[in-house]
């Protein structure tokens, strides 16, 4: 089944029961508490908090979801995305369980047709529920798993709802990982979909391992999300994200750049690189088109961090050509029907990737040169150790990867202090995070000077970047 497909099968599934459909959220999200949308619940927010009076009780929905927090998973698991897109059905303060639990179920087994003798289910641990319910329509016990808080359990805020969760797996049998359910291996017992039965209040207590239930809400609400590039790997039968229809043709576009062909998804570096060049493509160019440009702090950060990642993880494979433009482009080709965002900012998008890429080719060069000469300093006073700051330096001022840094100084037989390295980040991180949420005039305006030169000059070289820069 195509993705088209799979996005049709679960609006028409949820429609007919009585849910709205309404159109995702940009990815810059209304709620200024969130640096990104990554869920499909987040723009029903306040109904869920009784702030605002919803028009409907049930909706139906497809999010653009951007996730950094799943950065370095990508190409190292099969399962994980820094963009993807979440298939949800919510009710405010309408049905609950024995509904969300059986329509699920329903959807899965007869919409979708996957064979109920591979699909698993988690209940929270303490959750008799729903667990009584997934028997009482004919699930098999044994397939059933209890787990803790971590994985079966949400909140949001403090205080603020929560509630447990139930999980659909998918069981892609022995070649993916060891027996035992999704409780022993979450690569071979793939989660696809999560339904989180929100009823509680939580207090203060830390998120993973527990806090206090103040309360119930005045309401019971469903909330749930479903990965579609997940369930597209099932259904097309392929192993990672990035061989779905989603990704397909990017990864085309990938192996055309290098020369060679994918080795599949093998744990190799190659394979990885393969992976992070198709799957950043796509976060690259959604990101941008809902408004994001490159900067030093919070969103803007972001993008530029997956840009840099990308033309890095390029140059591993060999392309010493020009990576963004090319890949970005395949992915607006592809997903330009499903989401018109794309072609309509395809001019902003190439110009931003081209300006970018160009960038950063010459403060690699910078970069490269004042490692040397830290290299050389270290050799000459016979340490064997790259202080962290030099490793911080070269990512904060020229946005050189630090995994480049520790390269280079390993070829040179020497280490990087990347204990101080770490440490320096995470400061400058909060301090992006204090400042970074907010669009700041500054960012509205250098967009609108993007808009502008877009519209005026279509595809012709790009020269508003180097100088709008410095307020970033
Ligand atoms: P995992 O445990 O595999 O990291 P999760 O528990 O963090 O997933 P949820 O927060 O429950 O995921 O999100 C709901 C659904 O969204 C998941 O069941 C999955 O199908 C999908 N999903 C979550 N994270 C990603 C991701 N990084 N890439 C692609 N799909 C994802
Ligand atoms: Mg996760
Ligand atoms: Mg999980
Ligand atoms: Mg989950």
């Amino acid at each position: 089944m195509r993705s088209t497909e799979i996005r049709q099968t679960f609006f028409d599934f949820f429609t007919e029961r009585g849910h709205r459909p309404v159109p995702s959220s940009p990815l810059i999200p209304a709620d200024p508490t969130l640096l990104l949308a990554n869920a499909g619940m987040n723009q029903f927010k306040p109904y869920f908090l009784n702030e605002a009076e919803p028009e409907f009780q049930r909706a139906v929905s497809v999010q653009k979801c951007a996730r950094t927090s799943d950065i370095e998973n990508v190409g190292r698991t099969t399962r994980h995305a820094t963009f993807f897109e979440m298939l949800g059905n919510f009710s405010f303060g309408d049905y609950f369980k024995p509904e969300a639990i059986s329509w699920a179920w329903q959807l899965f087994t007869e919409g979708y047709g996957l064979d109920p003798d591979r699909l698993w289910i988690t209940v929270y641990v303490d959750d008799d529920e729903s667990e009584d319910i997934w028997r009482s329509i004919g699930v098999r016990p044994d397939r059933i798993q209890r787990l803790g808080m971590a994985d079966n359990y949400w909140s949001m805020g403090v205080p603020g709802p929560c509630g447990p969760s139930s999980e659909l797996c998918y069981d892609r049998g022995p070649a993916f990982g060891s027996e035992g359910g999704p409780a022993a291996d979450d690569e071979r017992y793939v989660e696809l979909w999560n339904l989180v039965f929100m009823q509680s209040i939580r207090g203060e207590g830390p998120a993973k391992t527990g806090y206090p239930i103040l309360g119930q809400l005045p309401s019971k609400n469903i909330d749930t999300g479903l990965g579609l590039d997940r369930l597209a790997a099932i259904l097309q039968d392929v192993t990672t994200v990035c061989q779905t229809d989603l990704l397909a043709p990017t990864l085309e576009t990938v192996q055309g750049l290098a020369g060679r062909r994918f080795p599949g998804h093998d744990g190799s570096e190659e394979s990885v690189s393969f992976q992070v060049v198709t799957e950043h493509a796509r976060s690259i160019a959604f990101l941008i088109a809902d408004g994001v440009l490159p900067s030093n702090e919070g969103r803007g950060y972001i993008l530029r961090r997956l840009m840099r990642r990308s033309i890095r993880h390029a140059r591993l494979l060999g392309v010493t050509d020009p990576v963004l433009p090319a890949v970005t482009a395949s992915v607006v080709a592809n997903l330009g029907p499903a989401w018109p965002e794309l072609p309509a900012q395809a001019a902003l998008i190439e110009q931003v990737v081209s300006a970018e890429e160009e960038t950063f080719g010459r403060t690699l060069r910078q970069g490269t040169r004042l490692l040397d000469a830290a290299i050389g300093r270290a050799r000459g006073a016979g340490s064997a150790t790259l202080p962290g700051e030099t490793a911080f330096e070269l990512h904060d001022t020229y946005g050189f990867p630090v995994d480049m840094t520790v390269e280079a100084a390993r070829a040179a037989g020497l280490s990087v202090d990347e204990e101080r390295f770490r440490t320096l980040l995470e400061e400058q991180q909060r301090r992006a995070k204090t400042h970074g949420r907010g669009r700041t005039a500054a960012a509205l305006a250098r967009l609108d000077a993007y808009r502008e030169i877009s519209a005026k000059s279509g595809l012709t070289e790009f020269v508003g970047y180097d100088a709008t820069e410095a307020d970033s």
